[in-house]
């Protein structure tokens, strides 16, 4: 982590909860984390987007259970990616009937990490209270910490009533937004204390507020992170698909991290079609890198190209480099220690080339037009070489491949 990442007074240093074996709050890394869109009760695909999601990088996984067959698959799940040398911890997430599933499947409670109940769809009214409690003792019983995940599309619509009427009585009402923004934290904190007087541990308790909107999102989390101590789980809900997607969960996140505010991410990507569904990991891991609060992979450095980048060389170089560092980070990371803190440059001419080549651990530039057909390579900030020819992107992975190896040390 670098040690500007973050401006001083802040937040982080809550409490501190174990979600299987991960880590959450208090002065653990932020924890990425992903959910699955298969049915849950389909037991081989679960598990295989499971794995391909933990092998993404996300150090937890939440995944529906919402029938008697979904709980009942829940185990099969774990078991399979037991097989599979998966030990990702996974979160069940509850709505209307978690009491009833929990108590009736309990395998299903002892294979999950962590229990995820929306206060707001546990229940309608004598009931709410009742079944909230039920899923409390349950997760007493089983010693699982619970995440209290309050949503602005299923606010607890009782408290939201009452807050309402007591906004009433106020000699200076507050306006709509306001009234939901006050809803939803109060929502998350009433239920914390009502779990913790029925008996479950603070530190067992991760709570989030999650809306649409970026500015609703910035100004709830400040507001919860100011109340209490509980780590928080944050996350754009409803972020959309592609770049909106992407750009508003980071508008959004990106603020909040600053402050210290959050302990674990989810970034909620709608895939296209056909779509990989571990964009949201790697989204979720560019954010807090391109921050430096953690590093993953190898960062690579690119110009965007202008009228001097002619041909698409440079355009297939920068990809070619990206996409050859993600692929070898598994065996990378296993092999070498610090690898992920390594970054990369490559640029499209001599303008600005050499300059941002000599910041990053190797750089290349290419020949824009006009400019001889070299392309001088920088190693930590020296030129070391020049290449040339067809075989170039080809030289230039051998040459990171060699960096690494003499760089980081052996883990084996
Ligand atoms: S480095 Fe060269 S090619 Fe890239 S944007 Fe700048 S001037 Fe254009």
């Amino acid at each position: 982590m670098s040690a500007n990442a973050f401006s001083p007074g802040l937040r982080r240093g809550s409490r501190r909860v174990l979600v299987g074996k991960v880590g959450v709050g208090g002065t653990a890394p932020i924890v990425i984390q992903s959910m699955t869109n298969t049915d849950t009760e389909d037991v081989f695909a679960t598990a295989m987007q499971i794995a391909q999601l933990a092998r993404a990088g996300s150090e937890v996984v939440r995944i529906t259970v919402n029938t008697r067959e979904a709980a009942a698959a829940v185990p099969k799940i774990r078991e399979r990616l037991a097989q599979m040398n998966v030990d990702v911890p996974l979160i069940g997430d509850f709505h209307f009937n978690g009491h009833k599933l929990l108590a009736e499947y309990p395998a299903c409670a002892e294979s999950l990490a962590k229990l995820r109940i929306n206060p707001g769809n546990v229940g309608k009214g004598a009931k709410r209270d009742e079944q909230f409690a039920q899923l409390i003792e349950i997760a007493c019983r089983f010693d699982k910490p619970i995440r209290i995940g309050v949503n602005w599309g299923s606010l607890d619509q009782a408290l939201l009533a009452r807050i309402m009427d007591e906004n009433a009585q106020r000699a200076e009402p507050k306006n709509a937004v306001e009234i939901m923004r006050e809803a939803m934290v109060a929502s998350a904190l009433e239920s914390a204390a009502q779990a913790e007087s029925l008996g479950l541990a603070g530190d067992r308790i991760i709570l989030s507020c999650k809306v649409s909107g970026v500015q609703d999102l910035i100004a709830v989390y400040r507001d919860l992170a100011s109340r209490c101590d509980y780590p928080l789980h944050l996350g754009l809900t409803e972020a959309g698909m592609g770049s909106k997607g992407i750009v508003a969960s980071t508008a959004a996140l990106a603020v909040l991290l600053q402050e210290g505010i959050g302990d674990t991410l989810r970034v909620s990507l709608t895939p296209e079609p056909g779509g990989d569904r571990t964009r949201e990991v790697i989204v979720a891991q560019e954010i807090l890198q391109v921050m430096g609060l953690r590093a993953f992979t190898p960062l690579v450095a690119a110009c965007p190209g202008c009228g001097r980048t002619t041909s698409t060389v440079f355009q297939s170089l920068a990809q070619d480099i990206q996409t050859y560092v993600r692929e070898q980070m598994p065996v990378w990371r296993e092999r070498y220690v610090g690898v992920e803190n390594m970054t990369l440059a490559v640029m499209g001419c001599v303008v600005n080339g050499p300059g941002e080549s000599k910041h990053a651990n190797i750089g290349i530039s290419l020949p824009g037009t006009g400019e001889a057909p070299v392309a001088p390579v920088y190693i930590d900030g020296e030129r070391a070489l020049t290449l040339r020819g067809e075989h170039l992107a080809d030289e230039f992975r051998q040459l990171v491949a060699d960096y690494v190896a003499r760089t980081y040390p052996s883990r084996i």
